[in-house]
């Protein structure tokens, strides 16, 4: 394996830098990084910013160029987070959209569905969620019971969701319904896109611990979607379900979370305690170095990863270990940027800064369940990295087919 970036790679790195110091919102590279507490504003100004980046192509840059991508190597992509971390940029608003549900449509929706849909994606034109998670049904999606009624050219849909991050702001939703229950809990699954904006669909916010309102519950109320909305075939959503998955298993936050550590390096260069400067104590020196050698390793890891990705085609089950290691990584460090910043740490005003440590610590335990909980991302691992036989539990689960 070749670490080094080739000198087209590296002219990719110049121009996105050059992109990014002409485009990025007004203050931001000086250090001016809070995004607006009001939850309006701050939804318009992320918006904007996807716009923004999607004008230049680079919202989705791993996208084919034909859908407003630029075909990007995954060597590129990776280039692309590691400078997105670099200046901490802003996120993307519509992050479901880009990373799950367009690359879905692009694989497995109708012409038609491509057409109407995935441009609006990357402009941010139109937001998504995912409709997966039910009260009864998280690590074992297929238990799901919200249902879907087939009435002539429309569908019906009653249920419920829970946790469907971004539900409150989107306007359409990649919902997955029963659609059969004659067959075993996997068949009879059927994957529709939703318009939110109708009567029969409500939402109601969940607060995260740090008070962020990111996830909801979304009920279902004879809602309506037409059959040109059915992604797949009717009864056969668990291959969506599983396409799906492999995207959400693919993406790694390896390069903010080193954007983190660089920026608790630097507060422990400059800070002092009884006259030493921080980087001077045994104890915070010798985790510090801890850290920086779990990054470099998690790092080598993803490229690895990323190599045997690149010869595959398709993501395989090793995004599960990127998953694994850059979440335990990122409570571990923020845990540790908590204790070090000592009593401060606990004078944070709100959570939607998104770049202080308490918020994100706490924020952590859910990043750890959210795409697939470590456990399940664990079962992944040892039964389709590592071969070991699969227990009876984890048959059940659809995180770990
Ligand atoms: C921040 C956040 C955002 C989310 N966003 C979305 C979203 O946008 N859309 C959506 O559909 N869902 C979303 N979710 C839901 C998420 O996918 C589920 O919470 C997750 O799949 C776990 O399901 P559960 O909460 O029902 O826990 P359960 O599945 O009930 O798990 C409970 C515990 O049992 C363990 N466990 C379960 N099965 C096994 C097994 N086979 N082997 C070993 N251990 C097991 C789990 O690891 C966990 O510790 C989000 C969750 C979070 C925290």
């Amino acid at each position: 394996m070749d670490f080094s970036y080739t000198d087209a790679q590296e002219a990719f790195r110049r121009e996105l830098r050059a992109w990014l110091e002409e485009n990025v919102p007004g203050g931001w590279l000086d250090g001016d990084r809070k995004l607006p507490d009001d939850e309006d504003e701050r939804i318009r100004f992320l918006t904007n910013w996807q716009r923004i980046l999607a004008e230049d192509d680079w919202a989705g840059i791993h996208w084919p160029e034909e859908y407003g991508g630029r075909g990007a190597s995954l060597i590129e992509q990776t280039i692309y987070r590691e400078e997105m971390a670099r200046i901490n940029a802003p996120p993307q608003i519509n992050v479901i959209g880009i990373n799950l549900i367009g690359p879905t449509l692009i694989e497995l929706g109708t012409e038609e569905q491509k057409r109407r849909f995935v441009p609006n994606i990357l402009s941010a034109e139109e937001i998504w969620c995912q409709g997966y998670s039910e009260p009864e049904a998280g690590s074992d999606v297929a238990s799901l019971t919200t249902r879907a009624e087939r009435d002539g050219d429309e569908w019906q849909l009653n249920g419920q969701k829970i946790w469907t991050s971004y539900a409150h702001v989107a306007d359409w939703c990649f919902l997955v319904a029963r659609t059969d229950s004659s067959g075993t809990k996997h068949e009879g699954l059927t994957a529709f896109l939703v318009d939110m904006d109708q009567e029969g669909i409500s939402t109601e916010p969940i607060r995260q611990a740090n008070d962020d309102r990111s996830f909801n519950q979304v009920y279902f109320d004879d809602a309506v979607t037409t059959s040109n909305m059915v992604v797949g075939e009717v009864d056969e959503g668990w291959d969506v379900v599983m396409a799906l998955s492999a995207y959400e298993h693919g993406m790694t936050s390896i390069y903010s979370i080193e954007q983190r550590y660089e920026k608790l390096l630097e507060y422990c260069r400059t800070e002092t305690r009884g006259g030493t400067r921080l980087i001077e104590k045994p104890h915070i020196r010798q985790q510090l170095a801890d850290f920086d050698a779990r990054i470099q390793a998690a790092k080598v890891s993803h490229y690895r990863n990323v190599s045997k990705q690149r010869e595959m085609g398709s993501p395989g089950p090793e995004g599960s270990m990127d998953l694994v290691v850059s979440d335990e990584l990122r409570k571990d460090l923020l845990n540790f940027a908590v204790n070090v910043r000592g009593p401060a740490a606990a004078l944070w005003e709100n959570g939607h800064e998104g770049f202080d440590e308490t918020s994100g610590y706490i924020r952590s335990y859910g990043s750890w369940i959210a795409a697939g909980t470590g456990d399940i991302q664990r079962n992944i691992i040892g039964e389709r990295v590592l071969g070991l036989p699969k227990d009876i539990k984890s048959e059940t689960s659809h995180r770990s087919e």
